[in-house]
């Protein structure tokens, strides 16, 4: 079994990506084809917001949207602690502050009080302006946005989602006026919002792709002059220090193709076995010793998640007080399942970030780093496979 089957998605969808390939290859515009613009269009559109800009990597992305807001030295950029590294990696490579956050042990995702607290903290500490925040959509599923922005709005902070994991899912908000509700996509709820490409995405090319999201045109302006060499008027009239953090034709072409699978049918698929998996959890944790305990992943009312990830949280006792994780996973991938663990250092404890002033005690993360395991989770795993995944999981513990 895989952990996430691209092999098996390319077979499915085989026809239209060669096709999409050749083309490209035909053309000769490898740089900035027809296929980028088409492939912008579909984006802005799905997740329904004015502009998309596709760029190099998710990484790139976070990077534009910083640049864009103008963040850089001086300046406090609050992170999840339980996160990919990129998310806080591009604060400090702009020369800005990164502040980790505590996250909701139940959503995986920033919890909300606790980036108040460390907003105070900083205003308390006086070496940093409180400028952006960056919420991550952790595992697919959205960041509650609604109680971020409340605290972005107060502090005249900018609100960046990085949507790396979350395209695809979604929160029902309630109108501005007050009446009735609105659906809305991952990857708009941010004032710039950011996905990544990388294969094994919600949404994936065959190496590395992102893409920025906004409504602000004046920020949709700098970034495509920013993501080719800060260009002006031209290609050879460089008005700004930028990047080369373009997508290429054929990624563009083949996100296409995905796209459109990932709309018809894999977003439902991944919503249907991540809903098995949580079933069958459910009903099989009679069969464990009383002190073992499998929490499943919650997902809100109104919230719907893409599924980036399964992960669950494990509370085994053992002898010294530590649960051997790694036994697990080894006891299961001799059985032919692979399971990884996303992610074993909280932020606040990588060797990168040592020198950097901690303004926020960060529990939950540390608890997670060491509880969590994800299980393998794609549109192409069947029923079968789910349930092998889950009987293999009980029995093992
Ligand atoms: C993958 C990921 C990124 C970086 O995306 P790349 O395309 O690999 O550069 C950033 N943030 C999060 C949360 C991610 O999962």
């Amino acid at each position: 079994m895989e952990f996430r089957d691209l092999k098996k998605q390319y077979e499915v969808l085989k026809a239209d990506i060669d096709r999409a390939m050749t083309e490209v290859a035909a053309s000769g515009a490898y740089i900035m084809g027809d296929p980028v613009r088409a492939l912008e269009q579909e984006l802005a559109e799905y997740v329904g917001v004015k502009h998309c800009l596709a760029c190099a990597n998710g990484t790139d992305a976070l990077t534009l949207a910083l640049k864009a807001i103008g963040v850089g030295k001086g300046d406090a950029v609050f992170v999840p602690d339980f996160t990919f590294f990129a998310t806080a990696e591009v604060v400090s490579l702009e020369g800005a502050t990164p502040v980790f956050v505590d996250v909701n042990p139940d959503t995986f995702n920033m919890d909300p009080k606790s980036l108040d607290d460390a907003v105070r903290s900083v205003h308390d500490n006086m070496t940093l302006r409180p400028r952006a925040v960056i919420a991550v959509d952790l595992f697919g599923l959205p960041a509650d946005y609604a109680a971020l922005r409340a605290i972005t709005k107060r502090e005249g902070m900018a609100l960046i989602e990085d949507g790396a994991q979350g395209f695809g899912g979604s929160i029902k908000m309630p109108n501005a006026t007050g009446e009735g509700f609105t659906v809305r996509r991952a990857c708009s709820f941010g004032d710039i919002s950011t996905t990544s490409f990388f294969p094994a995405k919600p949404v994936g090319c065959y190496g590395d792709g992102g893409a920025v999201f906004t409504d602000n045109d004046e920020w949709a302006a700098l970034i495509a002059s920013l993501r080719v060499h800060g260009k002006g008027s031209y290609k050879y009239d460089n008005v700004r220090i930028g990047l080369n953090s373009r997508l290429d034709t054929i990624q563009a072409a083949i996100l296409r193709v995905k796209l459109k699978a990932f709309k018809e049918y894999e977003l439902e698929a991944v919503n249907r076995n991540a809903e098995y998996y949580t079933q069958l959890l459910g009903g099989m944790t009679k069969f464990l010793k009383k002190e073992i305990q499998i929490t499943p992943p919650t997902v809100p009312t109104g919230f719907t998640s893409s599924w980036a990830q399964y992960t669950i949280r494990l509370s085994v006792p053992s002898g010294n007080g530590t649960f051997n994780r790694e036994a697990l996973m080894a006891k299961m991938k001799a059985k032919g399942i692979p399971t990884m663990v996303y992610y074993p250092t909280p932020m606040s404890k990588q060797t990168a970030f040592k020198e950097v002033h901690s303004f926020a005690l960060t529990p939950h993360a540390e608890k997670l780093s060491k509880s969590v395991l994800s299980l393998p989770m794609h549109p192409y795993l069947t029923r079968e496979d789910v349930r092998t995944v889950a009987e293999n999981l009980i029995n093992s513990l």
